[in-house]
C-alpha cells in the first residue's frame, strides 16, 4: 500500500476562478452549447485545478490531489454512480443502464411534471445537496463511470489523484424514503445491497490507476439526522468490513468532516481501512483508540469552512497531538473540502491589503497545508518563518482599528432590552392601530428582480448610471410594485426590494465592519454561487439604510407598507464571520444596528417591520449538546434587534428552507408578532407542528411554492388555507407565499397572487 503524503486537502472548489463551470453548464442547459463543449470546459477546469494544486505544493503523483470535481452536486454524483435514482427517471437511462450527463441534469432540475430531487442544506454549511430517494424498489448497480474516467484523465496527464465519492453510509443516511416505499421505510436498511456496488467501483478505480480513494462519510459526525449515532456507527462497521475486505481496491481514506466523530472514531480505527480524516477545527479526537498502528491519520487542522488565515502554530500543535495517538503516520489537511471557500484571495485587488493579510481562501489554505506538511516531515523549526508570519498577522488583526470599536462596545445591555411588552398588550394595540381584515394578505418582501433592475444596478455599480438616475429608476419600480399590490387587493404591502442585490450583502455594504469581495464566489447549489461578505470588525450603522425607500413606498399608498430587514443570525450565516469572538457577541452587534434602524423606520411612519431569519435552522450545531447554547444566543440577538419596537409596531419574521420540528420552540421564543414560514411544498405539514406547541401569535404558512414557475390554482390554495384553518385559529392566520418573489417573473407572480387573493376571499366568507 502506498503511503499517503504528509499534505493533502479533502476537496477543492469546482466552479472555477471566474465561475467558468456555471457559465458552461447554463449555456448547455439553454441550448447555447452542446455536450462536447461542456465536457471540454469541465476537463479544462479539472486540468487547471490539478496543475494549480501542484504549483501550490501538493504532490503530482502521490494521491495528494483529490479528484473532487462535480457538474452539479457530489451527493447526486454518488447516487447516479450507484444507480440510486427514482423510478420516474428510469427511462432516461441508456440502453446499457448507464446514466449520462443530460439525464443527470434532469434528475437535478426536473422536467415538466417530473419533480427534481429535493434540495437541502449540507450539514452546517450553506451548500445544498440533492436528496436521494431510496425505497425497496431501488436497484443498485454501477451506472456511471465518470469518476473512473476522471482518474484515467489524470493519469494520462501524468497525475495520480485520489478520487472522492460520498460513502455508502452517508448516501443512505441523507436519503429520504422514495414515494413507493412503505410508511416508516428506512433507506439505511438497503446498505447490504448498496455496498457491493462500491466494491465494484473501487476495483474499477484501482484498475484506472487510483492508489487511494476517499469515501466522504460526514453523516458519522452528525446528531441531526434521523438515524442515531449508534445506527450510523453500526452501518459504518458493516459497510467498511465488506468494502475494506475486498482485495482488489485502492487504499481507503474515510473522511468525517464537520464535527467530532466521538465514539465512532473507535469504529473507524478498528475498520479494515488505511486512513481516517478527522476535523480538528470543529472537532477533536479521543485520547486513544485501538487499531491505528497500520493507519494514516489525516488531521483537518486548516479550516475549510471559513476564510481566516488563522493560527498556524495552533494548527501544527493539533497535528503534533494527533501524532501521539499511535498511528503509522499523520498528514496535514483541511478540515472539510475547500468547496466552502472562494478560490484565491490574491484576486481581491480592491480589498484593503491589511485585511487580505489576515485571510486565506482555497489556494492560501493549500499553501498552509503544504507548510504544515513540511513541518511534519522536517520538524517545527523548518517552518518557523511560516508559523511566525501567521502569528504576526493574527496579532496585527487583533490590534487593528475597526476590529474593536469602542463606541460599539460601550453600549450597555440589560434584560429589558431583550423583551417587548406582553403579547396580549401588543396584539390589542396593533389591532387598534392597523385595522387589518381577517386572514390578512401579504408577501415576503421581494418582487421579481427583472432584467431591467439587474442591468440598472450593474450600470450604476460600474459608474455608467448616475446615482440620481438610478434612484429615480428604483422609485419608479416601487411605484409599479405598490400599484400592482393595490390593484390585486393585498392588505400589507411591501416596496419590493429592487435596491437589494442580495438580502445579506445589501446590509453588509451599508454597515461598518464588513468588506465585500469581487471574486469571492462560493457554490450554493448546482450552478448557483453566492458571494458572502466578510464580517471582520465591530459592526455599526453609520447611517439609516432602508428608511428612505420604506418612507417613499409608504407615501404612495394608504395601506401599510412593511419595513424589510435581514436578521442578525441570517446576516452571520451568509457571511464569512470573524472567528476571534463568540458568534453571539457579533450577532448582538448586528442586532443593535438593526434595532436603531427599526427605531428610525418607526419615526418615518412605518408600523409593520419584518426581520427575516431564514437561516435560523441552518446554523444549528450538528451536536445536540451544542444546540441549546446556539439557540440561546441566536434567539437573544433577534429579540435584541426587535426589542425596542413600540407596543403598536407589528414585528414580523420570515423563515424558510427548514424543517421546523427542532427549532419550533426557538421560533416561538423569537416572540415576533407574526411569523411567515415555508409550507406549500410540504402541503402544510408544518401547520401541525405549529398547532402542537400551541403557538398563539400570528402565523402565515406559505400557500405558493415560489421555487417553481407553476401558478397554483385558486382551488388548490383554498384547500391549503382550509387545511391550515382546521389546525390554527383563523384570528392568528395570515396569507402569503412561501418566500420572496425575486426569482420569479411578473406573469406567474401576478397570476399566482391573484389566485391567492381569490382563494382568501372565498375562505374569508366562512370566518
Ligand atoms: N425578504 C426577503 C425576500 O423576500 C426574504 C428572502 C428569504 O427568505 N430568503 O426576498
Ligand atoms: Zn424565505
Amino acid at each position: 500500500m502506498t503511503a499517503l503524503p504528509q499534505g493533502t486537502i479533502l476537496g477543492y472548489p469546482r466552479i472555477g476562478r471566474r465561475r467558468e463551470l456555471k457559465k458552461a453548464v447554463e449555456a448547455f442547459w439553454s441550448g447555447r452549447s452542446d455536450l462536447a463543449a461542456l465536457e471540454q470546459t469541465a476537463a479544462e477546469l479539472r486540468a487547471t485545478t490539478r496543475e494549480r494544486l501542484v504549483a501550490l505544493g501538493l504532490g503530482r503523483a502521490d494521491s495528494a490531489i483529490p479528484e473532487s470535481f462535480s457538474f452539479y452536486d457530489q451527493v447526486l454524483d454518488a447516487a447516479v454512480t450507484v444507480g440510486a435514482i427514482p423510478e420516474r427517471f428510469d427511462d432516461l437511462r441508456s440502453a446499457d443502464g448507464s446514466i449520462g450527463l443530460p439525464a443527470y441534469f434532469t434528475i437535478a432540475r426536473g422536467e415538466g411534471d417530473r419533480a427534481p430531487l429535493e434540495m437541502t442544506k449540507w450539514f452546517d454549511s450553506n451548500y445544498h445537496y440533492l436528496v436521494p430517494e431510496i425505497g425497496p424498489e431501488t436497484t443498485f448497480s454501477l451506472s456511471s463511470d465518470r469518476l473512473v474516467r476522471e482518474v484515467e484523465e489524470a493519469v494520462a496527464a501524468g497525475f495520480v489523484t485520489r478520487p472522492v465519492i460520498v460513502g455508502p453510509v452517508t448516501l443512505l443516511a441523507l436519503a429520504k424514503a422514495s414515494d413507493a416505499a412503505p410508511e416508516g421505510f428506512d433507506p439505511l436498511s438497503r446498505l447490504d445491497d448498496l455496498v457491493p456496488v462500491y466494491v465494484a467501483l473501487l476495483a474499477r478505480l484501482r484498475a484506472a490507476g487510483a492508489e487511494w480513494v476517499q469515501l466522504d462519510e460526514p453523516a458519522l459526525v452528525s446528531e441531526s439526522l434521523p438515524a442515531s449515532t449508534q445506527q450510523l456507527a453500526d452501518a459504518a462497521t458493516r459497510a467498511l468490513d465488506i468494502i475494506g475486505g475486498a482485495t482488489d481496491r485502492p487504499a481507503i481514506l474515510v473522511a468525517a468532516p464537520y464535527a467530532s466523530l466521538g465514539a465512532t472514531f473507535a469504529v473507524l480505527a478498528a475498520a479494515p481501512i488505511e486512513g481516517i480524516a478527522v476535523d480538528l477545527v470543529r472537532g477533536t479526537v479521543p485520547d486513544a483508540a485501538e487499531g491505528l498502528e497500520g493507519k494514516v491519520l489525516v488531521g483537518g487542522a486548516i479550516d475549510g469552512h471559513n476564510i481566516w488565515r488563522g493560527d498556524l502554530s495552533a494548527a501544527f500543535e493539533k497535528l503534533e497531538a494527533l501524532g501521539r495517538l499511535g498511528a503509522a503516520s499523520v498528514s496535514a489537511s483541511t478540515s472539510t473540502s475547500l468547496l466552502h471557500v472562494p478560490h484565491d484571495v490574491t484576486e481581491e485587488s480592491a480589498l484593503d491589503p491589511r485585511l487580505v493579510s489576515w485571510l486565506a481562501f482555497a489556494d492560501q489554505k493549500v499553501e498552509q497545508v503544504v507548510a504544515l506538511a513540511r513541518g511534519i516531515a522536517e520538524g517545527r523549526e523548518a517552518i518557523r518563518s511560516e508559523l511566525d508570519a501567521a502569528t504576526a498577522a493574527l496579532s496585527d488583526r487583533r490590534s487593528a482599528p475597526g476590529v474593536s470599536d469602542g463606541t460599539v462596545r460601550t453600549r450597555e445591555l440589560g434584560d429589558a432590552d431583550f423583551a417587548r411588552a406582553p403579547y396580549a398588550e401588543r396584539e390589542a394595540a396593533q389591532q387598534e392601530a392597523l385595522q387589518l381584515p381577517a386572514l390578512p394578505l401579504t408577501t415576503i418582501g421581494s418582487f421579481p428582480q427583472t432584467g431591467d433592475i439587474r442591468r440598472a444596478r450593474a450600470r450604476f455599480t460600474r459608474g455608467e448610471l448616475p446615482r440620481d438616475e438610478y434612484e429615480a429608476f428604483l422609485r419608479s419600480e416601487i411605484d409599479a410594485v405598490i400599484g400592482l399590490q393595490e390593484e390585486l387587493g393585498l392588505d400589507v404591502l411591501v416596496h419590493g426590494e429592487p435596491e437589494r442585490n442580495d438580502m445579506v450583502q445589501y446590509f453588509a455594504e451599508n454597515l461598518d465592519g464588513f468588506a465585500v469581495t469581487e471574486h469571492g464566489w462560493v457554490q450554493s447549489y448546482g450552478s448557483r454561487a453566492t458571494r458572502p461578505s466578510i464580517l471582520w470588525g465591530d459592526v455599526s450603522r453609520p447611517a439609516p439604510i432602508t428608511v428612505d425607500w420604506s418612507r417613499y413606498a409608504q407615501s404612495k399608498t394608504d395601506k401599510h407598507v412593511k419595513g424589510m430587514l435581514t436578521g442578525p443570525v441570517t446576516i452571520l450565516a451568509w457571511s464569512f464571520v470573524r472567528d476571534d469572538q463568540p458568534l453571539g457577541e457579533t450577532a448582538n452587534q448586528v442586532a443593535l444596528a438593526l434595532r436603531d434602524e427599526i427605531g428610525d423606520l418607526e419615526d418615518a411612519g412605518i408600523a409593520i417591520i419584518q426581520v427575516d431569519e431564514p437561516a435560523l435552522r441552518e446554523l444549528l450545531p450538528l451536536k445536540q449538546g451544542d444546540q441549546a447554547a446556539y439557540l440561546d444566543w441566536s434567539v437573544a440577538s433577534f429579540r435584541l434587534a426587535t426589542g425596542g419596537a413600540a407596543v403598536g409596531t407589528q414585528v414580523h419574521t420570515h423563515l424558510c428552507y427548514s424543517e421546523f420540528g427542532v427549532v419550533i420552540d426557538a421560533i416561538r421564543a423569537l416572540d415576533a408578532d407574526v411569523t411567515s414560514i415555508e409550507a406549500a411544498r410540504s402541503r402544510m405539514e408544518v401547520v401541525a407542528d405549529v398547532a402542537e406547541v400551541g403557538f398563539d401569535h400570528g402565523i402565515g404558512p406559505g400557500v405558493y411554492d415560489i421555487h417553481s414557475p407553476r401558478v397554483p390554482a385558486v382551488d388548490e390554495i383554498e384547500a391549503l388555507l382550509r387545511r391550515a384553518a382546521l389546525e390554527i385559529p383563523t384570528r392568528q392566520l395570515w396569507v402569503n407565499p412561501d418566500c420572496g418573489l425575486k426569482t420569479r417573473g411578473y406573469d406567474e407572480t401576478t397570476a399566482s397572487l391573484r389566485n391567492i387573493v381569490d382563494a382568501t376571499r372565498r375562505v374569508r366568507e366562512d370566518v
